[in-house]
């Protein structure tokens, strides 16, 4: 849509030139062709270390009741040795595989072959046939968007299972936990590999591919920007909002299940954490057509990055509340619950509320209200690596206003409610505030580099009227 929005002016094709004010060696906005030594050394520390992390994670609840500190205080008194923890470790197994095999083919049918229907009778979603942003190369991709759709199909399923059918135990996922990370590993490393080959030998298109030319940096960041196997399968759609975030709140659900099974209740924590992260994840899906505007899809390759991480970061790590509320099951009181309820729902409202004004602002190309009034902006240009010039605007009134990056804020304010719901006995649930703050900390420099390179002088100009990233007046 915001193709269509932004005015279009054909120039002569330039791609060594001045873009804006702003020297540019390829008109290519937003793409590193050159891997810095700090670059590379990140890559190479994640290659390395993402997959160990999430083990000693997931390990450490299975071994040590989720004590961070304990295994590390047992290999170094020489308590055990790392083959002890390894060889007590569930491994692969064929039920592990066939679960994980069938979860992947389902959402892949409810992706592929189920025309998005909720947009027809849900009022104010949107979903169906959707375009996405103007790639670099200048192409702008359709997408089918049936996420809302395909999360409802699964969870009508899982409770039809849990309270009528009975198939399966709800507690089918905490109980094959480990296994199933054997698998989404698998499938992270295959489809990250694939992705790498694709882009050497077939790619969807090829203008918009980016070589560095560094092996260890092309298959972490990805080669290309939106792989496609036919008209609709897209790797990044797929992989980013489907088999992970479909069943971030399945897990959710299992471990409460775990819970029930255990202790026979489930505490108001566990509680808590599922309505919270419901709610993210219930936004993404009715936002689905509005993340086409986001940075993973209008910036990101797709790599290592985003296809082991979609697989096996995602669905592992950002649960761990969940399975720790397992092992400890923390009773809140009162003041704590509406407490920790209220820094959730708050940091949800300025999450939400600031993606809608920036999303209303783009939809209506500025000629809509923000907090009742028309918004300012900054009217800014930029060239595609075809030559096109295109106009487009900054705002600077509602939350914009306050900072660059409010959405974030509002979004680290969640993350630390999640957090909170499991008390202060250990450090483990904490790891995703610590995580966000770095992930978003790092996307707000990320965000601005490339916006600096697509909109040059005009980007500084913005960043003169809204001089604040994260929090107004001090970050
Ligand atoms: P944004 O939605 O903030 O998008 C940034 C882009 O918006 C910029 O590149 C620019 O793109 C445009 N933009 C920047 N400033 C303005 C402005 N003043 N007016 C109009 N447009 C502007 O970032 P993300 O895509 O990173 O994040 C989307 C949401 O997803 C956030 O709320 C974030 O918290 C969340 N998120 C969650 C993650 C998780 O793991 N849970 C991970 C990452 C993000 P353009 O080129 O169009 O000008």
């Amino acid at each position: 849509m915001a193709a269509h929005q932004e005015k279009k002016f054909s120039e002569e094709r330039n791609c060594k030139s001045t873009q804006n004010g702003t020297p540019t060696s390829q008109v290519q906005w937003g793409r590193a062709w050159e891997v810095d030594w700090f670059s590379l050394a990140s890559v190479l520390f994640l290659l390395m270390f993402a997959p160990l992390i999430v083990y000693y994670f997931i390990m450490s609840c299975d071994q040590y009741q989720c004590s961070l500190v304990d295994p590390l205080v047992d290999l170094l008194m020489g308590n055990k040795y790392l083959s002890d923890i390894w060889n007590k470790t569930p491994m692969l197994t064929y039920r592990a595989a066939g679960i994980y095999t069938f979860w992947v083919a389902f959402q892949v049918v409810l992706y592929l072959f189920i025309p998005d229907f909720c947009h027809k009778f849900i009022p104010g979603y949107v979903g169906g046939v959707q375009e996405g942003a103007v790639t670099p190369a200048g192409v702008v991709n359709k997408y089918q968007i049936n996420g809302l759709q395909a999360w409802i199909i699964t969870h009508v399923l899982w409770f039809a299972n849990a309270y009528y059918f009975h198939w399966f135990s709800p507690t089918i996922i905490f109980d094959n936990w480990i296994p199933l990370l054997w698998c989404a590993n698998i499938l992270g490393y295959a489809v990250s590999t694939f992705a790498m080959i694709k882009g050497y030998f077939f790619p969807t298109n090829a203008a918009d591919c980016k070589f560095t030319g560094n092996f260890f940096y092309d298959y972490m960041m990805g080669i290309e920007f939106n792989p496609r196997i036919g008209k609709w399968f897209d790797f990044k759609l797929f992989f980013n909002g489907r088999p992970g975030i479909v069943a971030w709140t399945l897990i959710n659900l299992s471990y409460a299940a775990k819970q029930q099974e255990l202790y026979g209740q489930v505490t108001n924590s566990m509680i808590l954490v599922n309505v919270l992260q419901g709610i993210y994840v219930l936004d993404f899906f009715w936002n689905e057509a509005w993340y086409l505007k986001t940075i993973d899809i209008c910036h990101d390759h797709f790599g290592w990055y985003l296809g082991w991480g979609d697989c096996v970061w995602l669905p592992y790590l950002y649960t761990l509340q969940g399975l720790y509320l397992v092992y400890h099951p923390v009773h809140l009181g009162t003041a704590s619950t509406t407490g920790i309820l209220m820094l959730g729902l708050v940091g949800y409202y300025i999450f939400r509320v600031t993606n809608h004004q920036k999303d209303l602002f783009r939809r209506t190309n500025g000629n809509c209200k923000i907090w009742g009034k028309k918004p300012e902006y900054i009217e800014c240009s930029y060239m595609s690596a075809d030559g096109t010039k295109y106009y487009s605007k900054l705002m600077t009134s509602g939350f914009w206003g306050w900072a660059r990056h409010f959405n974030y804020t509002g979004d680290l304010m969640g993350s630390l409610a999640y957090c909170l719901a499991c008390g202060f006995e250990h450090i483990l649930p904490y790891f995703y505030i610590v995580y966000m703050t770095i992930l978003l900390t790092h996307r707000c420099f990320r965000d601005e580099h490339r916006c600096f390179s697509k909109y040059g002088k005009d980007w500084k100009r913005y960043t003169a009227a809204v001089p604040y990233r994260l929090i107004p007046g001090i970050f």
